[in-house]
């Protein structure tokens, strides 16, 4: 019996930015408040969802990560919308000859309270993948004051995702 041709992928990400003052703070391309008016530091947008999902699709066809793709010291990613960036890893994908059955992840905050988002965020993100939003799970939990997430020094992000050959 021949092995039979591989025809699903997994792949999984991780992201962190720092929180600090001066600086929006956008996840899944929606902009929102933070308490104390903290935002997310980084080169683009900053957009720590949408980078674990960038990390976890690139990973799922081992194509390497995000710093890869769009590297920081490139002036053309300076401030760039994270959701431009995962259009065109969506594209590499299905040039490549693959799809996206699902992808969910986790988003680590102290605060904001994510929960009143969380529809806005995933319609966003599978607008933009062109899934349905129930091809995309956001979940959000604190860290409970523990590590830097917990001490609101950053927000960090895990994904996963699940490609088959299309
Ligand atoms: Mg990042």
């Amino acid at each position: 019996m021949s092995a039979s041709p591989m025809k699903l992928r997994i792949g999984n990400g991780y992201d962190i930015h720092r929180l600090v003052s001066g600086r929006p703070l956008i996840l899944g391309g929606q902009r929102l408040d933070h308490p104390q008016g903290l935002g997310l530091d980084g080169h683009s947008d900053a957009d720590v969802l949408v980078h674990a999902i960038m990390d976890a699709l690139l990973g799922a066809l081992s194509l390497g990560d995000i710093g890869r793709h769009f590297p920081p010291e490139d002036p053309r990613w300076k401030g760039a919308d994270s959701l431009e960036l995962l259009e065109r890893v969506m594209e590499l994908i299905s040039v490549q000859g693959w799809s996206v059955i699902n992808v969910d992840t986790v988003v680590v905050a102290e605060r904001p309270k994510l929960k009143p988002h969380i529809e806005a965020i995933r319609a966003a993100i599978a607008g933009r993948m062109g899934l349905e939003p129930s091809q995309v799970g956001v979940k959000a939990t604190t860290n409970e004051g523990l590590g830097p997430t917990g001490r609101e020094e950053g927000i960090a992000c895990h994904a996963v995702a699940l490609l088959q050959q299309s």
